[in-house]
């Protein structure tokens, strides 16, 4: 088993931020549920004050219902956004409740004595109602339920409360809750590992380790439509390795991969940060290059070209060898509102590039400003 300690930031006591946020909307609609049915057993068990004092009951049937209001607390985990305000609603929520819980015994006759072992609900319950927040949150409210009714005792709010009898039920309920919380933290962090290390590997072409086909086109087509709403400038190049077969006939096919892979090393170091790289199939590769006029994506390309041919690669079989790769460059049409066009125009100028000798950046000529980079 991994250790823990190599994953603390999970748990919720440096968690990140992206991750407690999807923790949360995961949770939301089961936890809205589970305080539904935490509105509705709370307000249910006045037949339990009915059983054990008939006549204090008819104190206690308005904080009971006043229960059901707690079913409010489910609305608020469908439409508040903030995470943290959804905490102080939920908690501050379940805490009223327990303090309620201490006024209803107050009102029953022996309820303190009877009624102990009601507390044991409020110290289960949170190991369902707070799923979706983090770990730490989880241990600290568990912690000050268990606690609370030793503070109301002290402000003198619960009356006749037995701290010995509470201490020794319930102290152990809170343990055992907080093993509970403990390992459901563990088996989503589990589940959100597995799903991460799954998502990773259906965008990643395993080969080069950079964005397959899948992964690249809707986020192409994302970029596209930013580009066109919020007037932003996109450009695409298309990259093809030149005589490539060749490459596999006369080295063999593992070299060819050598050669695919370290060219997808010279677009991931030439490119910036936000730029995508893209194997988009065979010896074909494609950056998207976001905010970009065709001009910085020629000279990108440039870069691109000429290190690729200043790139020596050595065979399996020791020899050692250069290879060279053509480029289309283009850019977002005004008003071009899918990536079809760009695509199209982009794979324009990779074939001029090709038939026009190899070895070359060739941009879609179409653009104000553009113009065509040859081989110098
Ligand atoms: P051009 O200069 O016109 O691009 O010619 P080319 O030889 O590069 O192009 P062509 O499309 O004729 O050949 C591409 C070759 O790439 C054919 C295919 O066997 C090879 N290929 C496709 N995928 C892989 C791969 O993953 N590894 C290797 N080693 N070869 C591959
Ligand atoms: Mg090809
Ligand atoms: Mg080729």
């Amino acid at each position: 088993m991994r250790r823990l300690e190599n994953r603390p930031g999970y748990f919720g006591f440096a968690a990140e931020p992206a991750y407690l946020q999807r923790k949360l909307e995961d949770h939301r609609s089961f936890c809205a549920a589970m305080f539904v049915l935490f509105a509705c057993l709370g307000a249910a068990f006045w037949l339990w004050d009915h059983v054990t004092d008939p006549v204090g009951a008819h104190n206690t049937v308005g904080l009971r219902m006043s229960y059901l209001l707690l079913a409010v607390i489910s609305l608020a985990f469908k439409y508040v956004r903030d995470a943290r305000l959804l905490a102080v609603i939920s908690m501050g929520g379940a805490l009223l409740a327990e303090i309620v819980f201490v006024e209803i015994l107050n009102r029953l006759n022996t309820g303190m004595t009877y009624g102990i072992g009601g507390f044991m609900f409020f110290m289960f319950i949170p190991a369902v109602l707070f799923l979706g927040f983090s770990l730490r949150l989880n241990l600290v409210y568990t912690f000050v339920a268990a606690a609370t009714p030793h503070l109301l005792d002290g402000i003198g709010f619960a009356h006749g409360f037995q701290q010995s009898h509470y201490a020794v039920l319930i102290w152990p309920t809170a343990v055992m809750t907080m093993l509970v919380q403990f390992a459901f933290a563990l088996s989503y962090l589990r589940r959100h590992e597995s799903e991460a290390a799954l998502e990773l590997a259906s965008n990643t072409d395993p080969m080069t380790g950079v964005s397959n086909r899948r992964h690249f086109m809707p986020l192409l087509r994302q970029e596209i439509q930013r580009g066109n709403r919020l007037k932003h400038r996109v450009s695409l190049l298309m990259l093809d390795i030149d005589h490539f077969k060749k490459i596999n006939d006369t080295y063999g096919h593992p070299t060819g991969d050598l050669v695919i892979c370290t060219l997808a090393d010279i677009c991931r170091k030439e490119s910036r940060e936000i730029d995508v790289v893209a194997r988009l199939g065979g010896e074909e590769f494609a950056i998207l290059l976001p905010e970009t006029g065709v001009q910085e994506a020629s000279a990108l390309a440039e870069r691109v070209r000429a290190t690729v041919e200043n790139t020596t690669v050595k065979s399996l079989g020791g020899v050692e060898f250069c290879f060279t790769v053509s480029i289309g460059a283009a850019e977002q049409q005004p008003d071009d509102k899918s990536e079809e066009k760009l695509v199209g125009l982009a794979d324009a100028a990779l074939y001029q590039a090709k038939t026009s000798g190899r070895n070359r950046v060739q941009c879609h000529a179409n653009v104000a400003g553009d113009r065509g980079t040859g081989r110098p």
